[in-house]
């Protein structure tokens, strides 16, 4: 952590033992730098997913829990702020709006995608155009066939990175690094039970691994202590000739809903 030179030696305003709780918890994030005002992007690496399991993940206990806790509470809100008007990368030259996320900030599932497109570009939430119907669909399907009460409403869909990359390009890496600080802050937030990885470019943010979905999906990793499934992305899905990756998707998302909720 970069230390400011300009440290006051009257009374601290926050007890050292709270600040170095912060410190460690966003030095746990991968946070690497932090800014008196969160005006400059933080370079930092995700969380190493463990190794894959294709057994449910083992439930938490009691020892693991705190090491995940936010220390300050902090909200989506706290975070939508902080982002502000952001120009951290060049992304903000060609969005109209930041896209955030949407859904329930006490979410028990986290969905995250890569990136805004033209249709969440312009309406400022997440997945709500084509791949986003079939999102919907998804969720609110596989959880009535599997008899859980859940509408797309009760969880919680973000991205990867927030501002609509042009043409619709992958992220580069500097901008999910510089974007992938919030998307952090969001999960640690909302400590989802498990996260759904959409694809590529949130596996990769997440878990830090290369593969292809085809090699990830069905297993779970972790995302600090948070279970991970990848699965692939509905843009991905909505090609006519990768309707046999439709079942594979659904059996992923029936294996994450039958864990976070039964
Ligand atoms: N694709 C994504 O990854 N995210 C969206 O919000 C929409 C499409």
């Amino acid at each position: 952590m970069r230390r400011s030179s300009c440290v006051s030696r009257s009374t601290p305003l926050v007890k050292p033992e709270i600040l170095r709780r912060y410190l460690e918890f966003y030095r746990d994030l991968g946070v690497r730098d932090l800014y008196r005002r969160a005006s400059a992007p933080l370079p930092q690496t995700a969380e190493l997913g463990l190794a894959a399991t294709s057994r449910e993940p083992r439930p938490l206990s009691l020892f693991e829990e705190p090491s995940s806790a936010a220390p300050a509470g902090e909200t989506l809100a706290d975070i939508r702020e902080d982002i502000g008007d952001c120009r951290r990368c060049r992304l903000y030259e060609g969005r109209n709006t930041i896209v955030f996320g949407m859904g329930n900030e006490r979410a028990k599932l986290v969905f995250v995608g890569e990136g805004p497109g033209a249709d969440e570009d312009a309406q400022g939430l997440p997945f709500v155009g084509r791949a986003g119907q079939l999102l919907t669909q998804m969720i609110e399907g596989t959880a009535r066939k599997e008899g859980i009460p859940l509408l797309r409403k009760d969880v919680y869909i973000c991205n990867v990175v927030k501002c609509r990359p042009p043409e619709n390009r992958i992220p580069s890496l500097d901008e999910m690094e510089t974007c992938g600080q919030f998307l952090f802050r969001q999960l640690a937030a909302i400590r989802p039970k498990a996260i759904v990885a959409l694809g590529a470019t949130a596996a990769r943010a997440l878990l830090e691994r290369k593969e292809g979905v085809t090699r990830l999906r069905g297993n779970w990793f972790r995302w600090r202590d948070i279970p991970v499934m990848v699965t692939y992305h509905p843009s991905y899905l909505l090609r006519a000739y990768n309707q046999s990756a439709k079942r594979e998707a659904w059996e992923d998302l029936k294996r994450v809903l039958h864990y976070v909720y039964d």
